[in-house]
């Protein structure tokens, strides 16, 4: 399959059964960002410029339709990355490498996050536009999220080469792994063989 040229489709049929760990909006906008790369199936949905002002728009992220480049391109999945690192260690109990917590540090000060009243309370949002504002209020949804208690229901499963960002809707949130058969299949029989290994 051609890397670069991926629909929505694509990405859903190698997912089987994904809705039933989407997270509850707005939170799962951030699920479905970490999830534009799938490690599985080797597919990248932000390949291009050009894919990332397409993706930002679909979410209701950008409120203009600014020039993306390639920089914007490297923040963006730079931030993702962070964002994945962050859900891992929600699925782990790891706490995440001081780089990824500077990553998305970078990106809220870019995108200048600010409080603001409205007829609603106050919101945090980001003062500037373009790409940096958009990723700015992905990190405002994190930052509620962090508040309402979902967040750590948010949490990338652990598969060497899966790391799929899923909610946990468990009781008791010690749902980990997420619900392809092929990851936990391949997890199992790598287990498998580093027990076999070591007993040889
Ligand atoms: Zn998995």
């Amino acid at each position: 399959m051609h890397r670069h040229a991926l629909s929505q489709t694509t990405m859903t049929d190698g997912r089987r059964g994904d809705e039933q760990l989407a997270a509850p909006e707005p939170l799962e906008t951030v699920r479905s960002f970490v999830n534009t790369r799938d490690l599985e199936l080797g597919l990248e949905a932000l390949a291009t410029p050009a894919d990332l002002r397409r993706w930002l728009g679909d979410h209701r992220l950008l409120d203009d339709s600014p020039a993306v480049d390639e920089a914007d391109l490297r923040r963006a999945v730079g931030l993702r990355e962070a964002l994945r690192a962050m859900l891992l260690a929600n699925a782990t109990g790891v706490p995440p490498a001081p780089e990824v917590l500077d990553a998305v540090a970078t990106a809220g000060r870019r995108g200048g996050l600010v409080v603001r009243p409205g007829s609603e309370g106050l919101t945090l949002e980001p003062a500037g536009g373009g790409v940096d504002a958009a990723l700015a209020r992905l990190l405002a949804i994190v930052v509620i999220a962090q508040a309402d208690g979902t967040w750590t229901r948010l949490k990338a499963c652990p598969g060497r080469d899966c790391q799929w960002a899923l909610y946990d809707r468990t009781r008791s949130r010690t749902r980990t792994w997420c619900a392809s058969a092929k990851c936990g299949a391949r997890t199992r029989a790598r287990a498998y063989r580093a027990r076999s290994s070591t007993s040889s």
